[in-house]
Formats: C-alpha cells, structure tokens, sequence
C-alpha cells in the first residue's frame, strides 16, 4: 500500500505539473485528479486518497516559477513537454507589386567594405525569398567602386555569408568590372548635354548645393567639358580637381537631385584593379547602370535610401535605361548592437571588442559563433519583416525564440554549474546514472558516476535554506543540513521527486570539468553609452561528458541555456540564449 500511495502521489504530481504548465502556472484539483485517473482506471479505488493528497500537491505546484514546473516536469515525463513546442504558423511575404511570374530579378548588392552582418543576411534572404517566390534570377553584385573603402577580404566574407544563410545566386559580378561601360556612358551625357565638368573644390560644391545655386562650369561649352572628361580619364588632373557632375535640378526639395557628382578621380589603388582606373563612377552612377544591365526588376531597400530612388530614376532616364519597381522595408536593426561598420572597426582598433566575429557583434560570423542557425533567420524574415516602416528596432528575443525552437529537438543537455558550491552528501552510496542526453529521449544517454561530493549552484542552496530539500535531477532528493562558505552538508533521502521541490543539476567532484562560458550582453545601454558588462564570463563545473563536444557543437545547459563550444583546445563555450 505505502507503495501504491508513493506511486499515486507522483502520478498527481506529474499531473498537476502538466496542468499548471498549461495553464500559466495554475492547476486545479479537478482535472488534475481526472488525468489521474484517466491513467490509471485502478486508482478510483483510492478516491478519498488522491482528493486528500490533491490539495497539497497543487498547491505546491502552483508556488513553483514556470521554468521550475517545465524542470520538474522534464524529469518525471519530458513526452509532456513536447507539446508545447507546438508548430506555429508559417508565414509568406507579401505579395511584390508589379512582379511577373518568372520574370523577378532581384539582387545582393553588398559593399565589399566590411564584414556581413545581420542586416545584409536578412536582407539578402528578402531578395532570395522573392526571386523564388515568383521565379525569376538573384544576382550577386559587389558595389566596389569606391577603391579607398574596398579590402579584398571581405568578397569571401559575402559570399560565404551568403551561403551559409542558404541563399543561392544565379549570377555574380563586381561593378568594377564595367568600367568601361561607365565610361562610355559618362561620355554619351556630356554630349547630350546631360553631365558637365566642374572645378569647384568640395567645400563650395557643397555650399553651392545646400544654397541651390548653380555654378559657373555648368554652362560652359560642350567641347570644355569633354576636354576635362578626356583630361581626367588621361591622368591630366589629381584628385578633387575636377569632376563630373549629373545635370540635375539644383532648386529641387530633393537635395541629391542638384547636380550630384557621378565620376571622380580617386588616387588610390584597387583591390581588384590595381592601379588601372583612376576614375570611379559614384555609388548612385553605378548602381543605376547596374540594375538596369542586370534586368532588376524589383529593388528592395531599406526608406533611408528612399531620395535616391528619383536620383537613380532620372540617371536611368538620361540614358534611355528602364527604372525598376523599388519596395521599401525597415532597416533590419537589433536592440543594444552597432550596424555601422564604422563604429564596429573603431570599438576593434581601440581594442573594446575582440574582432569581427566577437559574439556581442551581429556581424553574420558572431551571430554563426554563438549557434544562431540560418533557418531562424530565413523564418524570421518571413515573420516579422513587414513592409511597413513602424518597426524600427527589433529585439533579439524574437531571434532567440525563433531559434531556440529550431535547435531544440537536436540539441543534447548537460548540467554545468555556475557559481558552484561542494555539496558533501552523508549516507550516499556511489552509483552510475544514466540520463538522457534529450528530455525526449531520441538522442540517446549519457553517464555520470556520482559519489558523495558534487557540485551544485550555491545560490540554489542557499534558496532552499538548511532544513529545506531539494532534487538533484535523476539522482535523488537532498535534505539540506549545513551551508558553509561556498559548501554545505546534505542528506541523502530515498524516494522519487516530490511536489515542490526544487530540481537542480549537479556535477560530481572527481569528474568535473572547469567551463568557461562568454555571455554576451548589448555592446551598448538604452543611452547609447558603452556597456562595461557587454561580455560576462561565466565559470563553473561541467559533467564530464562535455569533453566529447567538438568546436561549433551545440550544447543546453540545464537551467543555464543553450551554447556552443568556442575552442577545441579548452572547454570554453559561448553563450547563445535562454
Ligand atoms: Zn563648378
């Protein structure tokens, strides 16, 4: 009877565990009892028993935190938990306007200035998700006219980003391969009276154009500007000297429509070219002849570039080119976390930051090192990438949760105790357990050999308080009787887990292995100030089994959360969320 009174208690207070998770953490005795019963038809006979038992274990139950309940849960009956990972709708993009069947062309165009970031992934899986949306082509087309700010290096970090995102392009080129082509087409707007020549230095270029006023160069004779054209191309002239300027409408609202420069000199070696070109059509120039020689159909960018649109229009009308459809969306910008590459090089040269891919960076090689895994990225963009400009900021929680339901099923748990106390246990015997390496049990085991001494949270204890008890998952149940400085004493009891008490891991002394885990935090606070405690190190004692884990490989936590293993050599791990 003392058996069957033991067993019936667990069956409630699995129950009751199953029904408080459902319910916010609120059970109620009834259908906790139904369960039971449901279960288990012989324990209506024992009616007056689990109504007097009842009572007590929700109650209990009911004073546990969520996360407690889940833990509880995990170990008595994980099946349970499985259902909260319930599918969530899929999402699709909005339909693009004026798209054919077919017929989209879209495109990466990254500035090979920097390294990738999240930004560039989402965006770039927004013009791979709609090329195959409606069929069509994805060009990959580096914007490398600008030779001071391009490093060869950063190609491969590109396309490798690309890649690893699970973008497949149908087409690559570097618009510093159309030189020529820029050329030409230069050549053909001065004749036709569309572009002109202009000596003011850059300070009066900018003063003219912020007043609205033309200057002298725009209405000399055809031939002088050819002549300059000519002169620039030749080498005549260094930099700043001269420049091409769009024939546009200096009293227009729109500021980039007066008179923007389209060709300069730029005294500076190439990556690619060398020192073959000395003139270097703008970003604006290219990136009209560009999209037009690429057959862009549709231009996704973010309303920061919403006045060049009409600049890129009017480039394209000067020359006879077709405009594509342009679809604005939000830039793709993450709470705490500098986008800027300018910001990002300056905290890496003043040695704030380790390097491009230190994991507090959303640079696409942070985001990888710290086991955020491409998938989440594409269903993020199909979920929240609205193409509507209310969001401005988002937060990682909405990353972290799309990718924690990713890694979930194929991630293997292993207790790791942080801010570790000795816990000596009196009357233990040591013994081997085995436990599964997934609360659903499709991974397979690990073993642990436990013995008197183990390590445990000393927060945990001294939360629980001497007196009070506490379940070492899949072990046993603790009564505190003792808490020391940084150790305490603890009794063995028999018996299963019981309603209330706390579930905690463990890590047996003679077995443990030191882990270090870097936890990132926001490069930087709600005032834009620089957080001292961006990157927490986290130490503490992990079973030993970790060692099995190779660089890159994926680890939860019990109670910790989910990381990834940094280094082959040490037992370092990086933080990746909750
Ligand atoms: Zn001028």
């Amino acid at each position: 009877m003392v058996t069957d009174e033991s067993r019936l208690r667990l069956l409630l207070y699995k129950w009751a565990l199953k029904n408080a998770l459902d319910h916010g953490g609120r059970a109620q005795e009834k259908p906790v009892i139904a369960k039971v019963v449901a279960e288990d038809p012989g324990a209506k006979a024992a009616m007056s028993f689990l109504l007097r038992e009842v009572k007590a274990v929700v109650e209990r139950v009911n004073a546990m935190s969520l996360e407690e309940i889940a833990q509880a849960l995990s170990e008595i009956d994980p099946s349970l938990l499985t259902e909260r990972r319930a599918r969530e709708e899929r999402r699709t993009l909005p339909p693009l306007p004026n798209a054919v069947k077919g017929n989209v062309v879209t495109r990466l165009p990254p500035e090979p200035s920097g390294f990738m970031h999240i930004g560039h992934a989402l965006s770039g899986l927004l013009n791979y998700l709609y090329k195959e949306m409606y069929g069509g082509k994805l060009w990959l087309r580096f914007e490398d006219t600008d030779p001071r700010k391009v490093r060869p290096e950063y190609y491969d970090s590109y396309r490798d980003g690309y890649s690893w995102v699970g973008i497949r392009w149908d087409h690559e080129k570097n618009n510093s391969d159309d030189m020529e082509l820029f050329y030409e087409h230069a050549r053909r707007l001065i004749e036709e009276g569309k572009a002109y020549a202009c000596t003011c230095d850059r300070e009066r270029m900018r003063r003219l154009r912020a007043e609205g006023v033309e200057c002298e160069h725009r209405s000399r004779e055809r031939e002088w500007h050819l002549e300059m054209w000519d002169g620039m191309l030749s080498g005549r002239f260094g930099e700043g000297e001269v420049s091409l300027r769009l024939m546009g409408d200096m009293r227009s609202a729109n500021t980039t429509l007066r008179d923007p420069v389209i060709m300069r000199i730029v005294d500076h070696p190439h990556p690619l070219k060398g020192d073959r070109y000395h003139v270097w059509p703008t970003y604006d120039f290219a990136v009209s002849i560009e999209d037009a020689v690429c057959g862009v159909t549709h231009v996704l960018r973010t309303s920061e570039f919403a006045l060049r649109n009409e600049l890129q229009d009017l480039i394209r009308s000067y020359l006879g080119m077709p405009n594509p459809t342009y679809v604005e969306y939000e830039r793709f910008e993450f709470e705490g976390t500098p986008v800027a590459r300018r910001e990002i090089r300056a905290l890496i040269e003043k040695g704030v930051i380790g390097g491009w891919d230190d994991p507090r960076l959303a640079t696409v090689a942070a985001i990888r090192r710290r086991g955020i895994v491409p998938e989440a990225l594409r269903e993020f963009v199909l979920r929240y990438v609205a193409m509507t400009q209310s969001r401005k900021v988002y937060s990682w929680e909405l990353l972290h949760a799309i990718n924690r339901r990713l890694i979930d099923g194929t991630t293997p748990r292993m207790f790791f105790v942080d801010g570790p106390a000795l816990l000596k246990l009196r009357g233990f015997e040591p013994v081997e357990v085995e436990l599964p390496l997934h609360p659903e049990g499709h991974m397979g085991t690990r073993k642990i050999r436990a013995s008197g001494e183990l390590y445990v949270r000393f927060q945990d204890l001294l939360e629980v308080g001497v007196g009070g008890v506490l379940r070492l998952k899949h072990l046993a149940n603790v009564r505190v009787l003792e808490i020391g400085d940084g150790r305490a004493l603890g009794e063995a009891l028999p018996g299963p887990p019981e309603p209330g008490m706390r579930v905690v891991q463990w890590v047996p002394v003679e077995s443990a292995v030191p882990v270090r885990v870097l936890v990132p935090g926001p490069l930087f606070g709600p005032d834009g100030a620089f957080n001292e405690e961006s990157l927490r190190v986290v130490e503490g004692y992990a079973e030993r089994n970790v060692l099995n884990l190779k660089r890159g490989d994926r680890v939860q936590f019990e109670r910790f959360g989910y990381c990834v293993r940094d280094s082959d050599e040490e037992p370092v791990f990086v933080f990746t969320h909750r």
